[in-house]
């Protein structure tokens, strides 16, 4: 389908951003425009798109002061995948990167876009979400973090108010060196959002060394709380009630990608495979 007409506008500045934002023309932020152009040929109707991608240093990945990590707004998936500090401290979220798509689309899709486009089926915000990470958003308000467990709100809505662009998200310190396994069911190899997928991490010098999270089993990327204690409390010896859990918390529907059934006994079946992995 042909793209409706709107205005394109490239800025140089956060400010100019925030700016045009403000003009009372409905208006969206842009990073790679994998998902907003799509939309926009199916069924968004937007006035005006704000491209972010010219805005110098946006695209920096920098370790931040408590020993942590800020990936950029408009760093790309396949910038984050190569960077060897990401690589090193969260394989967490390099695992789930690289099941975005196929490499073209990552070489121009963000993390920080994939995230802001609120899917329960995104692959990077489990990473970002298991490993508490937090958005940094700024607004005609002022600047404000925004936890990732506060983030994902339902299909497609998130805690960002439409005039509000997310600066970067922060990965903190405890959560590096956390080993995990991504367990990810599509139709076909690439090019397809996952059916159901499970991300299992452990370790990290956080006080809880558990994580279970979730994807496309729910209208939101979900963790799995009373799972994560259960194993801070027992470890390795409650996998099995751990991963049947998971399958009672997560909420599938039936969709052409798979039946709810299916999708709970495969949370079930990659949360036991995932949690074996990264204890063994
Ligand atoms: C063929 C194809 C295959 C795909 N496969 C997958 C897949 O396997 N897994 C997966 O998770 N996704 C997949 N996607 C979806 C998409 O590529 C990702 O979600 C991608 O990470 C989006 O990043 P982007 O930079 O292109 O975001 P954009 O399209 O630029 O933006 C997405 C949304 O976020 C908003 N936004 C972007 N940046 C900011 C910001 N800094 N501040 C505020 N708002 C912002 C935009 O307004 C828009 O609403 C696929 C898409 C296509 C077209």
């Amino acid at each position: 389908m042909l793209l409706p007409h709107f205005e394109y506008r490239a800025v140089r500045s956060i400010d100019e951003a925030l700016s045009l934002a403000s003009e009372g023309v409905s208006s969206r932020f842009m990073a790679g425009g994998t998902d907003l152009i799509a939309q926009m040929r199916i069924r968004l109707k937007v006035d005006r798109v704000i491209d972010l991608k010219g805005i110098p240093g946006l695209d920096a990945i920098v370790d931040s002061e408590d020993g942590g990590l800020l990936i950029g707004a408009t760093a790309t998936i396949a910038d984050v995948c190569r960077d060897a500090r990401v690589r090193e401290r969260y394989p967490a979220l390099v695992q789930c990167a690289s099941e975005v798509g196929a490499y073209a689309l990552r070489n121009r899709a963000t993390v920080v876009g994939n995230v802001c486009n609120g899917s329960p089926a995104a692959d990077t915000a489990v990473a970002l979400l298991c490993l508490d990470a937090v958005a940094e958003v700024v607004g005609p308000k002022g600047k404000r973090d925004i936890p990732l467990s506060e983030f994902f709100i339902g299909p497609g809505k998130t805690a960002r108010e439409m005039d509000e662009i997310v600066t970067g998200v922060r990965l903190p310190r405890e959560t590096a060196g956390m080993k995990a396994h991504y367990g990810r069911l599509s139709r076909r190899r690439g090019m397809d959002l996952a059916t159901v997928a499970v991300l299992c991490a452990h370790g990290g010098s956080a006080e809880s060394k558990y994580r279970v999270g979730l994807v496309a089993v729910a209208p939101r990327t979900l963790r799995v709380p009373e799972a994560e204690a259960l194993l801070d409390r027992e470890g390795k010896e409650a996998i099995d009630r751990a991963a049947i859990i998971a399958r009672d918390t997560c909420t599938p529907i039936s969709d052409a990608r798979g039946s709810a059934d299916y999708r709970r006994d495969m949370v079930h079946a990659l949360t036991a495979r995932g949690l074996k992995a990264v204890t063994a």
